[in-house]
């Protein structure tokens, strides 16, 4: 990784005294299930005591949560079998997570499901609930069933729009807690930080479009600002999934994990043009089946968990089956559902396709995979505390342990309820302390550079495909180190130059992520969960631990998974 990533600290010049000033006690960043259920979460620990900022970089509903289809995996007593019980949601997890899940966290998130899910039945979240012989709704909640789960367990709203739901039922718990202000619209470049014995987080820098460049000043910082699904061409993230919190903690030196490792989602709908928008696992879980063109039905000569086998088999099986049958894509299978059971069950998806002419009823629907959900990110203790004081990190932005080398679907969601509240509860650690940050002269020079410019949104595609060719589901030692000569080579022309807006700033954050990524897939010479190395095909017992990088540092800290 070129010394470039390592040198600036700050994406723009600036002198913190001299820009406007807002101050609060705790600042989200993020506003997606994790941001938004911390911030209930400080809001009710301090009894309305703290004021809470939370920013969002675009609209409130611009984020992966709101466009979860799937559910929420969750044991509960009165939904599902009465044979499911925590031990196998554990077990599940850890099995997904291929021996680098670390226990007592995974056990922490799964046992903490059946206090989220009520409290957020309590307030308001129409979760679906079991139907009676008439089609009335019973009390007893619906659960699906998806890819490596043991039981049905996933709880779902209006069928295919749980992200929708959950992010609108916390957006107005949010707004109706006093102290609580939602900031949209609003960019946070870089993480501010002072450096004491130990540097200590103190706010953030932001860019709005009216009111330009502010600082805002936090006792503690929590970062929940989502992945980064957007350095791969092929994504089923929305556009703001640049990775910039990832990016401006690994610039405060932060230490960053397991960044190798990046879900990629089997079916998402595959027409040339047309965004990758998911068809949820939730749609093999009812019984669809995985067909190439010839009409073969190929999982089961996979795995024997055929077409509910773990995401990375099924993606890579699904590649495989493309070279094999020299096809683009491949087929999901719905034809044999009972009547009306697709679009009454996945009513969003369904409309979805009926737009772009393919009735699932009808026809099978073409499908290819995409990259979904970065299971690495900013490593932090039970706690959500990370490696830099006042800094506190939640949701698909973190790396708790919980995903190991791969998520188990389903769980993230889950995981942004526990440990936003667990992070919320935490910064309160400081406020209470009486650590309010008092505004430190804080300057950051940066000289103009000379090189000449390249286009942004040439390098920002290039990046995004070669990201994919060879970072993506198969990857090689050979070309991973060919991907890091040329994001270093975009690098030299892109991380010296000092940008006035978004556009700028995200290349810069997705060539910084891009290059971690790749660094770590370098280092990880062996193959576990969704990183599949071609030249090292099996997992390597001297990899089963968490790969940890900080700013300056050319070699991780090895961190030993905690499993049973
Ligand atoms: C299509 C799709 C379907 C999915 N289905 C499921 C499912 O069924 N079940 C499941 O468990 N998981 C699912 N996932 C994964 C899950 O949705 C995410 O992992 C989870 O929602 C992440 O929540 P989060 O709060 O961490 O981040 P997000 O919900 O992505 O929110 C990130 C927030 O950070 C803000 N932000 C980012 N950068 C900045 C910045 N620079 N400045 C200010 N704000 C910033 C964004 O504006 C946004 O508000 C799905 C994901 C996708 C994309």
């Amino acid at each position: 990784m070129h010394a470039l990533f390592d040198q600036r600290r700050y994406l723009i010049p600036f002198r913190a005294t001299l820009l406007p000033q807002i101050f609060t006690d705790v600042l989200v960043i993020g506003a997606g299930v994790a941001g938004l259920r911390a911030a209930i979460s400080v809001a009710e620990e301090s009894k309305g005591a703290a004021d809470v900022i939370v920013t969002a970089k675009g609209k409130l509903k611009e984020s992966n949560t709101y466009w979860a289809q799937g559910g929420v995996a969750a044991v509960l007593p009165d939904a599902g079998s009465d044979e499911d019980c925590f031990t196998s949601h554990v077990k599940d997890t850890m099995v997904a997570g291929a021996d680098l899940c670390d226990l007592p966290i995974v056990k922490l998130i799964v046992e903490n499901a059946p206090k989220r899910i009520a409290e957020l039945v309590q307030w308001g979240m129409p979760f679906d609930h079991v139907l009676d012989g008439s089609d009335h709704e019973t009390s007893r909640l619906a659960v699906g069933r998806e890819g490596g789960h043991s039981f049905a367990r996933i709880l779902h709203s209006d069928g295919d729009a749980t992200g929708k739901r959950l992010q609108m039922t916390l957006e107005a718990r949010a707004r109706a807690c006093e102290h609580v202000r939602i900031f949209d619209q609003c960019f946070v470049l870089d993480l501010i930080t002072v450096e004491g014995s130990t540097p200590r987080c103190v706010g953030a820098i932001t860019h709005h479009p009216r009111y330009g460049l502010q600082v805002i000043w936090a006792a503690s910082t929590i970062l929940a600002s989502g992945g980064a699904g957007q350095v791969y061409r092929e994504s089923t993230n929305p556009n703001v999934a640049t990775g910039d919190g990832l990016a401006m903690a690994y610039r405060a030196g932060a230490q960053v994990a397991d960044l190798a490792f990046m879900q990629f989602h089997p079916t998402t709908f595959y027409v040339a043009g047309a965004s990758r928008s998911l068809i949820t696992e939730a749609v093999r879980g009812e019984g669809g089946r995985l067909i190439d063109h010839t009409g073969e039905a190929f999982m089961p000569k996979y795995h024997e968990l055929a077409d509910l086998a773990p995401r990375d088999i099924v993606s890579r099986a699904i590649l495989q089956q493309m070279a094999d049958t020299n096809a683009s894509h491949v087929y999901l299978d719905c034809r044999h559902f009972e009547p009306g059971l697709f679009a009454r069950r996945f009513p969003s998806i369904h409309k979805h396709l009926i737009d772009f002419g393919v009735d699932p009823e009808k026809a099978p629907i073409p499908i290819h995979p995409s990259a979904h959900y970065m299971v690495g990110g900013v490593w932090t203790d039970e706690h959500a505390r990370s490696s830099v004081q006042g800094l506190y990190a939640a949701g698909e932005a973190s790396c708790t342990g919980l995903h190991g080398a791969n998520r188990l679907a389903s769980n993230s969601l889950l995981e942004g309820l526990v440990m936003g509240e667990v992070a919320g509860r935490t910064a309160l650690e400081l406020v209470e302390a009486g650590k309010s940050p008092v505004p430190s002269k804080i300057v950051s020079d940066i000289r103009l550079s000379e090189r000449s410019e390249l286009d942004l949104a040439d390098v920002r595609s290039s990046l995004r495909s070669v990201m994919w060719r060879h970072v993506g589901i198969n990857r090689q030692g050979e070309r991973l180190a060919e991907v890091a000569e040329m994001i270093d080579f975009w690098a030299r022309y892109n991380l010296d130059k000092i940008f006035d807006e978004r556009a700028g700033w995200e290349v810069q954050n997705l060539l910084l992520i891009g290059a971690l990524m790749t660094r770590s897939a370098m280092w990880r010479r062996e193959s576990r969960g969704t990183h599949y190395r071609i030249d090292h095909p099996l997992p390597d017992e001297d990899f089963k631990v968490h790969d940890l990088w900080q700013r300056g540092s050319h070699q991780p800290k090895l961190t030993p998974a905690l499993g049973a």
